[in-house]
């Protein structure tokens, strides 16, 4: 089976949305290999959104994405990143609400940036962020 990274960030915390999208997860038949609560320091963030570094919209991601605890998900299913990644729907939470009104990023998002998950866009970077929290996952 695949596995996937899925992270409930600060603004899913705060708007107390982690009850309904763990439901939402089990619902759709994944299983939670690993889950901790965990908040980034500015260089950590740094490090994990790495391949956005150069874009104008970095530092108020770093802001953003350290700004309080997020729920760290490492999620199990066949096909579990395209799955998941349906299940959010699009980056842009304002244009979820027209296009994906069933989207998570519709019930608990705000606008492009403050989205409130997040998950892996492929299985290559699934295994990189998953082992970037979960150390142990990949080595039996
Ligand atoms: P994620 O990687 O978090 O699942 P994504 O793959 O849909 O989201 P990316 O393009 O990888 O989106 O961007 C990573 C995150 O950076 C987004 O989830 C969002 O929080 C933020 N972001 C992306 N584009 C913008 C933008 N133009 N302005 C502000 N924030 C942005």
């Amino acid at each position: 089976k695949e596995i996937t990274l899925a992270l409930i960030k600060p603004d899913g915390l705060v708007g107390n949305y982690s009850d309904r999208i763990k439901d939402i997860i089990l619902e759709s038949g994944f299983h939670i290999l690993r889950e901790t609560a965990l908040q980034l320091d500015e260089d950590t963030a740094a490090t994990f959104y790495v391949e956005h570094s150069s874009r104008s919209f970095f530092s108020s991601l770093i802001k953003y994405i350290t700004s309080g605890p997020m729920w760290v998900m490492a999620l199990e299913k066949e096909n579990a990143v395209a799955d998941w990644r349906a299940l959010i729907g699009p980056t842009d939470a304002r244009k979820a609400k027209i296009t994906h009104p069933d989207s998570i990023r519709a019930m608990c998002g705000l606008d492009l940036e403050k989205n409130c998950v997040h998950g892996s866009d492929s299985p290559q970077s699934a295994q990189r962020e998953i082992s970037f929290f979960f150390k142990d996952v990949f080595s039996g």
